[in-house]
């Protein structure tokens, strides 16, 4: 029997998926070869990579004014690759700190350039967001900085600040395909796939193509998102297998009612959880309502003993990954697409009767 798959990331992945690649992988349809032993020069990967990306575009509506691929090194390397090409000398980078993510990413660019930080939620120990209404970049932005969904501390932005001309960053990360993104309002979109797209490897990257007139002179190769642009990400050899596992899941994406079907699942699952926290007293939510997260739910018990009766407990039921990140305790449900229904259900039961037992 699978378990219940509540890990924050790597996380879940379509049992169809999962089938598919294990059905593939010594003969890619009939070649005599798998995926993961082609070049990614040769035809067999061109051809999956061109379907991948084409989907990607199709899913999410992008323009041909955006260039979409895939990078390794994680989504933490762009911390870096961001400010290496665009926080220019004269020029200042606007960042908001809402949590581990985007914090770490504030402290990469600071070591590279001038940061304004707009807003930091240390007041309110990351579990808030400012109003998206009041955000004016500085006078001399180069651009404007934030992480839609932040993993660890279970908070979401619902709506994006306009910014004018400056562009606007993002970090989607964790909850890319969990809703429709109005992706003209950004000029640069990247996260990593673990978490809601495939097997760790691939890093998206979204960026307008007039992003490139923006960036510093004599970047090194790998840094330079130009070169990348040139060749959709096959300046060196991406990550191919994480890359052939994201196309099967956005083809199961697609089957499943495209981002408004993921919408819609994220809404019902994460409703599951969230009006158990509601009513109880037993369970508490740190978390600012207007911000919560549907992808990642973080909540406490009275005590910690009782998290730790919780853990190993909801671990005998065949569900894993419910501990919190070990720097802020506690306990997170990951919901990711491709988190079936019923093992949501199958958790707002055990939280029920647990309550029952302990209270
Ligand atoms: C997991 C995560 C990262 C880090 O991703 P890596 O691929 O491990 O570098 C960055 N941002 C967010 C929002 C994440 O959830």
């Amino acid at each position: 029997m699978r378990k219940k798959n509540f890990f924050a990331g790597p996380s879940v992945l379509p049992v169809e998926v999962l089938e598919r690649l294990s059905e593939e992988i010594v003969d890619y349809h009939g070649q005599g070869l798998s995926m993961i032993e082609a070049s990614h020069r040769g035809g067999m990967f061109e051809e999956m990579y061109d379907e991948c990306l084409a989907l990607f575009r199709e899913l999410l509506g992008i323009t041909d004014d955006y260039d979409v691929y895939f990078l390794g090194g994680g989504a933490t390397l762009q911390f870096t690759m961001i400010p290496v090409n665009f926080l220019r000398e004269g020029t200042v980078a606007d960042y908001a700190k809402t949590g581990t993510w985007s914090n770490k990413a504030t402290s990469d660019a600071q070591k590279l350039g001038k940061v304004n930080v707009f807003y930091d939620g240390k007041d309110n120990n990351y579990t808030s967001l400012p109003d998206v209404e009041k955000i004016v970049p500085s006078a001399n932005s180069a651009y404007v900085y934030l992480c839609a969904n932040e993993t660890i501390g279970g908070i979401e932005w619902k709506s994006f600040p306009d910014t004018g001309d400056v562009p606007l960053i993002a970090d989607m990360s964790s909850d890319i395909f969990s809703r429709p993104v109005d992706v003209k309002k950004f000029g640069m979109i990247y996260g990593g796939v673990q978490k809601n797209l495939g097997p760790a490897g691939a890093t998206f990257i979204i960026m307008r193509k007039d992003m490139l007139s923006r960036r510093n002179e004599n970047l090194t190769a790998y840094m330079d998102y130009a070169l990348h642009s040139k060749d959709k990400g096959l300046y060196n050899t991406p990550p191919v297998f994480s890359i052939w596992a994201v196309k099967l899941v956005l083809e199961w994406i697609k089957k499943n009612g495209g981002v408004e079907g993921m919408d819609k699942r994220a809404e019902e699952k994460s409703s599951l959880i969230y009006s158990v926290l509601d009513s109880s007293s037993f369970y508490r939510s740190p978390v600012d309502k207007r911000y919560r997260s549907r992808m990642n739910i973080v909540f406490r018990l009275p005590s910690e003993e009782l998290e730790k009766k919780f853990i190993s407990e909801s671990q005998k039921e065949g569900m894993l990954g419910l501990k919190g990140h070990r720097s802020v305790g506690g306990l997170r449900a990951s919901l990711y697409n491709a988190l079936p229904y019923e093992d949501v259900v199958a958790l707002r039961d055990f939280m029920l009767e647990f309550e029952k037992r302990n209270s």
